[in-house]
């Protein structure tokens, strides 16, 4: 039995890695099974050449379009998942997300529970991810039981110049919530902080750990109980369950080339949301012929990864702002003065420089023998635009026979995205934010290409209706007895701000009611 555990984790990211944290204290005997091992701490960690131009951190794998041509997704796999890179823009969906919104391009589904229901497990979320925020800024924000635990991070001149030209404009944009290490006094880094502000936040991995990922905040953590267990380089290639199809009894994993067998009373499955469909489909048996968990033809189904662009306005001021990424606004999220349907929101990106540029630049050639790259960079001011991506069942994930990825994708509700991108245009306009030598047109924007798989969710959906959902409200799948999903597999719909508190919150709330299944309910 040296091999049976009480709750077996697969994957340590947002999900995987906060509900190991949640269930540590319990004293159950926990595994997680990571495929990836740490991420190395080295100068290249905060260097653009080798994060952007060179991918160093990227995993090595190939994903194929429906057509059969290659890619290579923008994924991680570290301890600590995607959080390792991701930017940390931590918000909560809009209470309205979670019921039927209409779209220009269709309807975005209601989820089967309700914000009031996620609101305790937000502020949680908020609390451990060491959000830094304003309750109050954003007029579209529901309401919240608690005061975010830490100030807003303080925005540069620059960047306090375009809010309050925003704001002079009638708009309302607010400090973007960051989950991050850092104490500031008068925009000045203290010396108890572990952020030190730097201009590697977005894409990169924290070289000084202070950055709220969730290896940081959750697996470290975690694994200071003596009860909980981390394998590295594990990754599980699939899943065995008793002849009834009920019970997952054998988690199958290649480790150092080797096969290794673990079984659990409770498994859950946190790959992210292609890898956990994947996983699941590769896992198809007798009793689960169209892959496992998945009696509803649902599993795979639904992808979504929001529409979004990464886009660069340049000023006719040098930029010199170091750590850019303070400002949001959504004051277009559900609707403009000249449109009835939602846009999306639209948020700062880290600053870009010349490397990144370099690394971009072949797509951009026309611009090159004209403008020097770093010149660009300097006076850059860097911009994420995100709008809703709509489930649909053929957006999906399946697999070849041997096992490899495929992605279905065909763009969904795009005329939202290009009028948020339309408007953001017309207020940097308006506040005079282009060189008056270079014409709007080298407004450079830049879609998000299929490999682009930084915020993927929907593929395993959650619901009431056994026919239309793979997990019931608990993220147990409604066909097996002890197989749980709480990655960002379980979302119905993505809204329009970025996923990652939401599975937070979600791993939080799963986590409380494993903890009870378990007979370790507590108190937090
Ligand atoms: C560059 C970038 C910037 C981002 N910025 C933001 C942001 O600002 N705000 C935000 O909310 N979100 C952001 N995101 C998205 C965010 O990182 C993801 O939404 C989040 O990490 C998803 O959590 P997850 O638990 O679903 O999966 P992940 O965090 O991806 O974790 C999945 C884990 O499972 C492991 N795994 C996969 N397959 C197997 C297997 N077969 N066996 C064992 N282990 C396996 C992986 O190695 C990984 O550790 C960003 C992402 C990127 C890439
Ligand atoms: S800004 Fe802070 S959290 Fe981000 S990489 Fe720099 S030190 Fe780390």
């Amino acid at each position: 039995m040296e091999n049976h555990y009480d709750v077996i984790i697969i994957g340590t990211g947002a999900g995987g890695g906060t509900l190991a944290y949640h269930l540590a204290p319990s004293g159950k005997r926990i595994l997680l099974l990571e495929r990836g091992g740490y991420l190395p701490r080295e100068k290249d960690n905060w260097e653009s050449r080798a994060v952007f131009v060179e991918s160093k951190y990227r995993a090595k794998e190939t994903w194929y379009h429906k057509d059969g041509k290659p890619f290579y997704p923008g994924i991680q796999y570290y301890v600590g998942g995607n959080t390792k890179v991701y930017g940390a823009a931590l918000l909560r969906f809009r209470e309205q997300d979670f019921g039927e919104v209409r779209h220009h391009g269709g309807i975005s589904p209601a989820w089967p529970l309700s914000y009031e229901d996620f609101e305790p497990y937000y502020t949680r979320a908020e609390y451990l991810y060491h959000v830094h925020g304003q309750r109050g800024a954003d007029p579209t924000e529901g309401p919240a039981s608690a005061p975010y635990r830490y100030p807003p991070v303080s925005h540069e001149p620059r960047i306090q110049e375009l809010f309050d030209d925003f704001r002079g404009l009638g708009h309302h944009p607010f400090p973007l919530p960051l989950g991050i290490l850092l104490d500031e006094a008068e925009g000045k880094v203290l010396h108890t902080s572990a952020c030190v502000r730097c201009a590697a936040f977005d894409g990169f991995p924290c070289l000084v750990n202070g950055k709220a990922d969730a290896q940081v905040i959750c697996v470290d953590p975690a694994l200071e109980h003596t009860n909980v267990e981390l394998l590295t380089g594990a990754c599980v290639e699939r899943l065995e369950t008793d002849p009834s199809g009920r019970v997952v009894t054998k988690i199958v994993a290649r480790r150092n080339g080797s096969v290794e067998e673990y079984s659990a009373d409770i498994v859950v499955v946190a790959c992210g949301a292609i890898n956990s469909a994947a996983l699941l489909l590769r896992s198809a048996n007798e009793k689960h012929p169209a892959g496992l968990a998945n009696n509803s033809d649902v599993v795979g189904r639904h992808y979504m990864r929001h529409n979004c662009s990464a886009f660069m306005a340049i000023s006719k001021d040098p930029n010199p702002t170091v750590f850019q990424k303070t400002l949001a606004l959504n004051d277009f999220y559900f609707r403009s003065d000249d449109w009835e349907y939602p846009l999306g929101e639209i948020q700062m990106l880290g600053k870009s420089d010349g490397e990144m540029l370099k690394g971009e630049a072949p797509g951009w050639a026309v611009w090159k023998p004209e403008f020097a790259l770093d010149f660009l960079a300097e006076h850059s001011i860097d911009f994420w635009l995100q709008s809703e991506d709509l489930p649909h069942p053929d957006n999906r994930v399946t697999i070849t026979q041997d096992g490899r990825i495929v992605l279905s994708i065909e763009e969904t509700n795009v005329e939202g995205h290009k009028r948020l991108t339309a408007k953001l245009k017309d207020m940097l306009t308006e506040i005079g934010c282009h060189d008056q030598l270079v014409h709007r047109s080298l407004y450079l924007g830049k879609d998000i290409p299929i490999g682009g798989t930084a915020h993927q969710a929907g593929t395993v959906r959650f619901g009431r209706d056994p026919k239309t959902s793979a997990l019931d409200v608990n993220c147990k799948a409604h066909d097996l007895d002890n197989l749980y999903v709480v990655d960002a597999s379980f979302f119905v719909s993505i809204a329009a701000v970025n996923p990652s508190l939401t599975i937070v919150a979600n791993a939080l709330r799963v986590g409380d009611h494993l903890l009870e299944r378990l007979g370790s309910a507590r108190e937090l």
